[in-house]
């Protein structure tokens, strides 16, 4: 028989000042559930379960939670919702309290940040490899580790110089209907982007850069445009008011109506995906739950060096 759950009304309300995330709020509708892509990729994370858990002040609970550190950090959940309880802003501060409260070492932080950012280098491989007609049945453990372990070269995330620049139609009319010319390149997209880990991997401004410049052809077929999680905290920080998020989104429209990736592409990358969340939470199981993490290959990246060193100590 299960024990009797008591209500700590003091724990809610710290959570929900913490979080600035309206817990009371919740109907236990489950539409965050339904949308979390964590979620519809593994079926291990439900963001209402976490709101749930904090509404009965459940803190002891929650920060010993391996699924706070599954999230993608994309925000659906806080869009959809419709009470604007904002779980995606309750499972930060939880990590927060976590971290805090050593409930998860500072090595252990520092290895989930690691994680964090080859994760999106392994998300950029394969959005290179659907863009070249692969379709995943399963991905091989084997190449699950080459692809964190391998680099974006960074020419792939350099801006060509054509010898003349002219903005084609449709990336005027992006730019146009996002603001783009008041941007200024300070960079506060970037540093708030939770995907932007490494510049030749995903790097907002550099993208709105290539717009601004009509580099229409190398935009529409890079892979990068596919790694943007939504989150829109690109546009919540702008002072310039420049819609990133619209962009990157209108950028991945474009690709698809004008040909640039084939109709099928779309399919294959949620393929991709759904296994790459299931290899990222079994590494984030392993890492919480017994302290170990990923091999660290030998890599000449400098990055990569730093980390190691991180590691050994
Ligand atoms: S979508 Fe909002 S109201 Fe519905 S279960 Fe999730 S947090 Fe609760
Ligand atoms: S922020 Fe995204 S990944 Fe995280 S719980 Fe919400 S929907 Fe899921
Ligand atoms: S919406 Fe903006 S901040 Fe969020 S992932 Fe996309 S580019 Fe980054």
């Amino acid at each position: 028989m299960g024990h009797a759950i008591r209500l700590r009304t003091d724990v809610r309300d710290r959570l929900e000042g913490g979080a600035k995330a309206d817990i009371r709020l919740c109907w236990t509708c489950g539409s965050c559930d339904s949308e979390c892509p964590v979620n519809i990729a593994t079926g291990m994370l439900r963001p209402q379960k976490i709101v749930r858990m904090a509404a009965l002040g459940m803190q002891e609970e929650l920060v010993c939670l391996p699924e706070v550190w599954y999230c993608a950090r994309c925000r659906r959940c806080a869009q959809i919702c419709p009470n604007a309880v904002k779980p995606s802003d309750l499972i930060e501060h939880v990590r927060a309290v976590a971290a805090d409260r050593r409930k998860i070492s500072p090595v252990t932080l520092n290895l989930f940040s690691e994680l964090w950012r080859r994760f999106q280098r392994a998300r950029w491989h394969a959005v290179a490899a659907c863009l070249a007609g692969e379709d995943f049945g399963d991905l091989a453990e084997e190449q699950w580790r080459k692809w964190l372990s391998t680099s974006v070269p960074e020419h792939l995330g350099s801006i060509p110089r054509p010898s003349a620049y002219h903005l084609p139609d449709d990336l005027q009319l992006i730019s146009d209907a996002h603001r783009l010319a008041a941007c200024f390149t300070c960079g506060e997209c970037s540093s708030a982007c939770p995907v932007a880990c490494e510049r030749s991997v995903f790097d907002p401004r550099s993208l709105f850069r290539m717009v601004y410049l009509g580099l229409e052809k190398e935009l529409l077929t890079m892979p990068s445009i596919w790694l943007c999680v939504g989150c829109q905290r690109c546009s919540d920080c702008c002072s310039q008011q420049v819609d990133g998020q619209r962009i990157i989104s209108a950028l991945q429209e474009l690709a698809i109506t004008s040909g640039a990736v084939d109709p099928y592409f779309r399919q294959r990358l949620e393929k991709a995906h759904r296994n790459l969340y299931n290899r990222f939470i079994s590494e984030i199981d392993s890492l919480i739950n017994d302290g170990k993490c990923l091999t660290i290959e030998a890599s000449t990246d400098t990055r990569d060096r730093e980390a190691q060193k991180v590691f050994s100590e």
